[in-house]
């Protein structure tokens, strides 16, 4: 692809953690109820997602490769009414394809045959038929081959893989209906079972003590004061079982996966005093909110969401937290 094209793909694909969110979203929005991630060397020499979720015929596969292709948005009304599906800008497999060696292989649910399309720096070199189960499996080798620069900037292996499990833990937490498994180097890091309780779900990602002893905010049973939310929810570590030495917080915003900067503080400072010196809380945290009222990710790279009003809900967030942390 020309040089361009490639700075393009970077705006989108930044790191190994960045490609993996894009394709377990797009696991997501194709109905699956199983998806398996696994890395080798963080990512870097090799990436892959498998699904179960509705598989593409052939034509559909190679629209899927090419730039600005979707099939989620009909037209710019769609958009206007407020976009369901997680990706909705048609170009992640297609940048991921500029800057790696790509494949693709997929069959349709109740279909009869599969197809492996491979995409070698932006090029397709091979389409054809593949025996596979129904689903999707995408494969990235040799990330950013042709991007010396990009290369350059990353991190060591496993600081890249913890990335990716950080981004990974967030689409298992966010919809404990689907069984989401990670691997790194041939290693399982969790597996949850895809039943549906956020708990069990937690259990998987952080262990039982902590998951175990986790106090539940339930936004229904507080009342919370005015502001931008219409409900908080979720679990927040116990205290006394709180050890870990960085805060972990996983947000969502009306089920959708994002980085609140604001949020996580929130939650941090609603533990006070009650926190050993040095010890940050694990928090799984859900925001109802009136999607007119958040900034959700203009730009495809950037994860982090913005409040109109942050001040109403860091006070929202933190009176919740601090009434379940009171009642535990
Ligand atoms: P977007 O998700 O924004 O539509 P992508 O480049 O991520 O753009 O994907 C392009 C298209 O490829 C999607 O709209 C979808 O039709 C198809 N697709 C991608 N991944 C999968 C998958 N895992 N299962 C089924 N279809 C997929
Ligand atoms: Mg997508």
């Amino acid at each position: 692809p020309k040089t361009v094209e490639r700075i393009a793909a970077g705006e989108v694909v930044e790191r190994p953690a960045s490609a993996v969110k894009e394709l377990v979203e797009n696991s997501v929005d194709a109905d699956a109820s199983r998806v398996a991630v696994s890395v080798e060397n963080g990512g870097i020499d090799g990436i892959r997602v498998r699904d179960d979720g509705v598989g593409m015929d052939e034509a559909a596969v190679r629209r899927a490769v090419e730039e600005h292709t979707t099939s989620k948005i009909a037209d710019v009304e769609d958009l206007e009414a407020g976009v369901r599906t997680l990706g909705f800008r048609g170009e992640a497999l297609h940048a991921i394809g500029a800057v790696s060696r790509l494949t693709v292989t997929t069959k349709p649910r109740g279909g009869d045959r599969g197809t492996e399309l491979v995409v070698e720096g932006g090029e397709v070199e091979s389409v054809g038929p593949a025996g596979c189960p129904e689903g999707t499996t995408v494969e990235v080798e040799e990330l950013f081959y042709n991007v010396p620069a990009r290369r350059k900037y990353l991190k060591r292996p496993s600081t890249e893989a913890d990335h990716v499990q950080r981004v990974v833990t967030g689409y298992a937490l966010a919809d404990p209906d689907v069984a989401v498994t990670f691997e790194a180097d041939g290693r399982e890091r969790f597996s949850t079972a895809g039943r549906g309780d956020l708990r069990s779900a937690v259990m998987a990602v952080y262990g039982r003590e902590v998951a175990s002893a986790m106090v539940e905010v339930d936004g229904a049973d507080l009342d919370l004061p005015d502001g931008p939310l219409d409900g908080v929810s979720g679990l927040v570590s116990h205290p006394e079982t709180t050890r870990a030495s960085r805060s972990y917080c996983s947000t969502f915003v009306n089920g959708r996966y994002v980085a609140a900067s604001a949020v996580r503080e929130a939650v941090v400072d609603a533990y006070g005093t009650q926190l050993a010196p040095d010890r940050y809380p694990f928090a799984v945290v859900f925001l109802d909110v009136d999607p007119a009222t958040v900034d959700v990710n203009v730009h495809p790279r950037k994860q982090e969401v913005r409040f109109v009003d942050e001040e109403g809900v860091r006070e929202q967030v933190g009176h919740a937290v601090e009434r379940a942390l009171l009642d535990k």
